[in-house]
């Protein structure tokens, strides 16, 4: 037999209880932990014939339990294989990947794919995040529009021209750490994005911004305020620029138009969390696919999804 070191041979990609083991070591690293009870000292691997595999029992509060419950695999009839498959796959692919795409690989049916891809952009999301920008650095602060707020009519704009009826994106880069952050926004007041940008940059930082009259506003807050002024043609000042970010949304955009050609208002913070999750534990940082996949699983926790909810 050929020694094949492809990721993909690795057992727990085929085999059910080799998948539901590798989850179980990076879910519970001391051991199991009963859901019910928080019971860590009782917990016996159920190992009967006919019982399923993954299924402990709690001698102290007497339930059974398995590593989905509190996860996005709660309730779900997908395998565990497939679910680290499916991990990987989105994990690795630079622009995303498509339900549809994800259906013909892993033989799920469309349904359950698109479900499956939209629990696991839950788990890319971040929880709660310290500000950007504390060591004093530059953080590059810009919106960007993609698509239409079906919701919102054109406003007498001519036919693609304008913004109102798009769908409103700010996005935060810290040039130092490499790490991106996005906010779907409803509209382009004053009164939407400063606080955004209040909560998410530390005021020792440097921040840098194009002219628009909001971040003027807001600037001052901060440790300085670099600006250039892209309706005169100005691009770069020293450090004062905004390329970091507009690289960041060329690769959103090149994977929304490319991949995700059909995305509601109602789904594109779960777009923008993967798209942020992948720059933030991207290749030049030193992240491999494997341990983007690896940081992927850690966040499957306390983000149970119920069908209705995804449900356009
Ligand atoms: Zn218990």
């Amino acid at each position: 037999m050929i020694d094949n070191k492809s990721i993909l041979s690795a057992a727990y990609f085929h085999n059910e209880d080799a998948a539901y083991a590798f989850v179980e070591a990076r879910l519970w690293p001391r051991g199991p932990v009963c859901p019910h009870c928080g019971g860590v000292e009782r917990n016996r691997k159920m190992q009967g014939k006919s019982t399923r595999v993954g299924v402990y029992k709690c001698y102290d509060c007497r339930k059974p339990f398995t590593v989905k419950i509190g996860t996005i695999f709660e309730a779900s009839h997908i395998s565990m294989r497939v679910w680290l498959q499916a991990i990987f796959l989105i994990a690795s692919s630079k622009k995303g990947i498509s339900s549809n795409q994800l259906h013909r690989s892993l033989g799920v049916t469309l349904k359950s794919a698109w479900f499956m891809s939209h629990r696991i952009r839950e788990a890319m999301r971040g929880d709660a995040l310290s500000p950007l920008g504390a060591d004093g650095g530059a953080v590059e602060v810009d919106e960007t529009f993609i698509g239409h707020d079906k919701a919102i009519k054109p406003k007498g704009e001519k036919k693609g021209r304008g913004y109102h009826h798009k769908n409103k994106v700010l996005s935060l880069v810290d040039r130092n750490s490499g790490q991106a952050r996005s906010v779907v926004i409803d509209d382009m007041k004053a009164s939407t994005m400063v606080p955004i940008v209040r909560a998410n940059v530390a005021r020792e930082a440097r921040l840098m911004t194009d002219e628009f009259s909001t971040y003027k506003l807001v600037g001052r807050e901060f440790a300085q305020h670099g600006i250039v002024r892209h309706m005169l043609g100005e691009y770069v000042k020293g450090d004062i620029h905004t390329n970091t970010i507009e690289g960041f949304f060329s690769i959103f955009k090149r994977g929304m138009k490319g991949v995700y050609q059909h995305c509601g208002h109602n789904h594109l913070h779960r777009y923008l969390a993967e798209f942020d999750f992948r720059y933030n534990n991207r290749v030049a940082l030193g992240v491999s696919d494997s341990e983007r996949a690896d940081l992927l699983l850690a966040g499957v926790k306390g983000k149970r999804l119920t069908y209705q909810t995804t449900t356009i």
